[in-house]
């Protein structure tokens, strides 16, 4: 017996991504103020931002990559969240993830240069961005690779001179 499987079925059940949370269901709440957080359309990617409470974002994973470097024009908007003044946040309380339930947000340095420390969520890869960190680790960035650009120019400078010496020394020889 055979079974007749309908053109395309295959392909939906393979194909179909399984994302550990249903998106923009219900709103999320801020993990740092418990303000709901509002939903942001910047470029191509939709934050989640706690306009008028602490001013603090959530990226969902992958989204935090698209704008933290300072030439990526769509994060600029990220930059000056409206918040409220009076929300003090406790920096000393476990966070919990606002796509999760029951995970504890990990604070950890965003990179290597210990600058800006971050809320990462274990589960789902998003982000917690206190306010000013974004500005910061975009500042770091820029930083960054303003110094890599100067490494790399003296590193091609000094292999020119190698192969200038090489040239030189060829010429020497008989
Ligand atoms: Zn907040
Ligand atoms: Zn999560």
């Amino acid at each position: 017996m055979t079974v007749k499987v309908p053109p395309g079925a295959l392909d939906k059940v393979l194909f179909k991504r399984r994302l550990p949370f249903e998106m923009g269901t219900n709103r999320l709440k801020c993990p740092a103020c418990f303000n709901n957080l509002t939903q942001t359309q910047v470029g191509s990617v939709t934050v989640d931002v706690c306009q008028g409470g602490c001013g603090g974002i959530w990226f969902d994973g992958f989204e935090l990559q698209r704008v933290d470097e300072e030439h990526e024009a769509a994060g600029e908007r990220l930059l000056n969240v409206q918040r409220d003044e009076r929300v003090h946040v406790d920096f000393s309380r476990k966070r919990q993830c606002p796509r999760c339930t029951e995970m504890i947000l990990q604070r950890h340095f965003f990179s290597a240069k210990r600058q800006v420390e971050v809320d990462e969520c274990p589960n789902c890869g998003g982000y917690w961005l206190d306010a000013g960190e974004l500005a910061k680790i975009r500042s770091e960035k820029s930083q960054t690779a303003a110094a890599e650009k100067v490494s790399q120019s003296s590193v091609s400078s000094e292999v020119i001179r190698y192969l200038y010496r090489l040239r030189t020394d060829s010429r020497k020889s008989p």
